[in-house]
């Protein structure tokens, strides 16, 4: 079936598409890879369209998240994009998993950020038991304290470290499958997508949610990641990390640059049009690969990250809350965090400064 076409059958009518959306209409594959492969010409019609589904579920809202990289680099894993696998040489601080109190700093400053949820994030290709005890009664305390939103990438988990993780207050794990099944052994060779795949599901099980992503730039072909978007459409996950390669020197992909900005716009409305009802969030790589266009991935994303990535910085948190500002949208504050309601938005402001 060929997507919506406009009377002309030159072009295609994106908001037509938006509409057959917004009824619960599905995308097909015709469909996914117009946008794909949809002209410049057409790509603020195309904004527009996927705008439109933006805000019928989200508003103008902008969620938040902040990133604490927990345990860097060390991790016999060989995934070609990361700087922190046994195979890259590129110069990141390794460190082990950090005590409570460094975890527990990081959850403050995603509250001064204005962070609805904090991320803890460890290197590796799945966490030991006890790694599992010391976050988990690290989630307790940040909970009691903060309330924030708890999201958490160890890797692959087992059944009983899922269970402890949601018993703790995890709200959601975060485990990206990055490519498509077809392409994901041009990109790691140590662990499956089906290894990837079995932990989402036992997340699932636990009862957590399901953040789950994409790296879009590693050599991939357009119906990768048209079959990832039906493939997270399918897994109902509630979060989409949208990433765009940021190739590190040193890593096996040290040097690629597929990607321009709008290639980025597109690959965040098909995310948006395939998964409408999803958070969709400009991940890793947003600065380097939007460049002066990031404001417009707003329009079909509503998440970002603010502040510095796993191993490479982010722009400025005053820079992001002022793009925010500009489009005329606003965070998302959530959680009884007495940060939040002791400090005025200038104060927050300032403590970014
Ligand atoms: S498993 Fe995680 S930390 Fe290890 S190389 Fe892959 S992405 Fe990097």
């Amino acid at each position: 079936m060929n997507p919506v076409l406009s009377d002309e059958t030159t072009q295609t009518d994106w908001h037509a598409l938006a509409d057959r959306v917004l009824q619960g209409d599905e995308l097909t594959r015709d469909d996914a890879l117009a946008i794909i492969h949809s002209p410049d010409a057409e790509l603020l019609d195309l904004l527009a369209a996927a705008y439109k589904v933006r805000r019928q579920h989200f508003g103008n809202k902008v969620h938040l998240y902040y990133l604490k990289n927990a345990k860097s680099g060390l991790c016999p894993e060989d995934c070609g994009y990361c700087s922190q696998s046994k195979i890259s040489d590129a110069p990141i601080e390794k460190y082990a998993l950090l005590n409570s109190e460094k975890l527990l700093a990081g959850a403050r400053q995603a509250a001064a950020n204005q962070a609805r949820t904090y991320c803890i994030v460890a290197s590796g290709r799945g966490p030991s038991d006890r790694e599992v005890e010391h976050i988990a009664k690290t989630v307790e305390t940040i909970k009691d304290e903060l309330g924030l939103h708890i999201c958490c990438c160890l890797g692959l988990l087992s059944t009983e470290q899922a269970l402890r993780l949601k018993e703790a207050g995890v709200d959601r794990i975060n485990h990206n499958l990055n490519t498509s099944r077809r392409f994901y052994d041009q990109i790691c060779s140590t662990h499956s997508y089906q290894d990837r795949l079995d932990t989402l599901k036992t997340v699932r099980d636990a009862g957590m949610e399901l953040c789950c992503g994409v790296i879009a730039g590693m050599g991939e072909q357009p119906a990768d990641l048209v079959d990832l978007a039906f493939e997270l459409r399918e897994l109902k996950v509630e979060s989409i990390p949208v990433n765009f390669l940021n190739a590190i020197d040193g890593t096996p992909l040290e040097g690629r640059t597929d990607l321009n900005p709008r290639d980025c716009l597109r690959a965040l409305a098909l995310f948006r049009m395939t998964n409408p009802k999803t958070e969709i969030r400009i991940a890793g790589g947003r600065e380097v690969n939007l460049r002066s266009m990031q404001s417009l991935g707003l329009y079909p994303a509503n998440s970002l990250f603010v502040s510095d990535y796993l191993t490479t910085k982010g722009q400025a948190a005053e820079d992001d809350f002022r793009m925010i500002e500009d489009l005329g949208f606003e965070v998302v504050i959530s959680g009884p965090s007495p940060l939040y309601s002791e400090m005025s938005n200038d104060e927050i402001r300032m403590s970014n400064q």
